[in-house]
């Protein structure tokens, strides 16, 4: 403290240290399988590895590239979209470099909100979003994905009820994490219908665009009157295992971009310049590549989803992302989620992380633990052995 006052922002000071740095180091302290923070034990492709170290011998990108990011990576981004999912956005005018996705939904919201703005967010939700409303003076709003019939689903009438005067922006999240739900074309739809009609902004964060297990993932931004108010966020961190390389983008209309890339600017102002030409040509990958990391995490996901079952867990089996949420109360191990946490680490070696922190509403999340299943098959497989000793212990 100076001058009597606690150095922290007042806006920060709930948000202390992310769940996700407290429990890796926790798994490191105690020598623990780290199921906790979601990154793969395994590094993306070789040849994408390779095209990054081509790009910083040959002397692309070691200066600060371009502010909207490199002509190369931005058009790869835009072929993405169309060939992907029928959007067509201009490299130049609708896509924007950032430093992951975490820089573009900083950003979006810095630029987009003003004080006082409510923005409606799916709980429980992902640490940063909370913390960057805050930091842009907004106020969340958020409305709470709920259990029914062993998945999270969103509840139409609550997210209608939730919309004020004061609504600027949604920002929603599929493939969700924590809970794994894509949500369903009628359910995006109603979404897009409600932005519409009330005239509000939306943020779309969709890094786990390519790990979609059941269903499929549809951009809220190919809905009727959707492409014009809606920032569409993605990253390389999870398509391609590169988590930190923290390459993200954002397409969205020519206006969005450019009040996006202002807030941007006084952030990083630009960042990652070789990685930015591997991204590019890990975008342009064929489709085999989505095809198999997707049949690679289906099979993990079934592995740790089934071992957990067996466990005693209640599990909500995820139709997307590489994370899996249980609940803990038919272990016979209490509803505190934390307090299982903080003691898995010594009871037997694994790490994981509570949903409560995803929640303003913590009771809601109370119970619940998510694991994640990036991780090499031997280290599910010991990791579920070590989980189903939980009980005899
Ligand atoms: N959004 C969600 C939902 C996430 O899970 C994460 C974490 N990987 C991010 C954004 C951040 O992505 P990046 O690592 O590209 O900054
Ligand atoms: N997105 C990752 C997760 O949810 C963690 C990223 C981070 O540590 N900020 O586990």
């Amino acid at each position: 403290m100076t001058q009597g006052r606690p150095l922290l922002n007042r806006r920060l000071t709930e948000f202390g240290t992310t769940i996700f740095a407290e429990m890796s180091a926790l798994a490191v302290q105690t020598g623990s399988i780290n199921l906790g923070q979601g990154f793969p034990d395994t590094d993306g492709p070789e040849e994408i590895r390779e095209a990054a170290v081509r790009a910083l011998r040959a002397g692309h990108g070691n200066q600060y590239p371009p502010g909207p990011g490199v002509p190369e990576l931005r058009s790869a981004v835009a072929e993405h979209q169309l060939r992907r999912y029928g959007l067509e956005y201009d490299p130049d005018a609708e896509v924007l470099v950032t430093t992951g996705a975490t820089e573009a939904i900083a950003a979006s919201l810095l630029a987009l909100l003003e004080p006082g703005d409510e923005v409606i967010a799916l709980e429980p939700y992902y640490d940063s979003y909370a913390a960057c409303i805050a930091m842009a003076g907004g106020t969340r709003v958020p409305v709470t994905l709920r259990p029914h019939e062993g998945a999270y689903r969103l509840d139409l009438d609550e997210l209608r009820a939730a919309v004020t005067p004061r609504t600027r922006l949604i920002l929603l999240n599929t493939p969700h994490n924590p809970t794994g739900t894509v949500l369903t074309r009628d359910e995006l739809a109603a979404v897009a219908e409600l932005a519409c009609e009330r005239d509000l902004l939306v943020i779309t964060d969709e890094v786990y665009e390519h790990l979609v297990f059941e269903g499929e993932h549809i951009p809220l931004a190919s809905f009727p009157g959707m492409r014009e108010r809606t920032v569409s966020i993605s990253s390389a961190g999870k398509t391609f295992s590169l988590t930190g390389w923290k390459i993200g983008w954002i397409t969205a209309s020519p206006d969005l971009v450019t009040a996006v890339r202002s807030a941007k600017q006084f952030l990083t102002y630009v960042s990652g310049g070789p990685f930015q030409y591997a991204v590019a040509e890990a975008l342009r990958l064929p489709d085999s590549y989505f095809d198999e990391l997707r049949a690679d995490l289906r099979a993990k996901r079934d592995l740790l989803a089934g071992g957990l079952a067996e466990a005693g867990f209640g599990v909500y089996r995820p139709a997307g992302t590489y994370f899996v949420t249980t609940d803990i109360r038919p272990l016979g191990a209490g509803d505190d989620g934390f307090a299982f946490c903080r003691a898995l680490p010594e009871r037997c070696g694994v790490v994981a992380v509570p949903n409560a922190v995803f929640y303003d509403h913590r009771e809601q999340g109370a119970p619940f633990v998510r694991f994640a299943f990036c991780k090499r098959t031997d280290v599910l497989t010991e990791a579920v052995t070590r989980l189903k000793g939980l009980r005899a212990s």
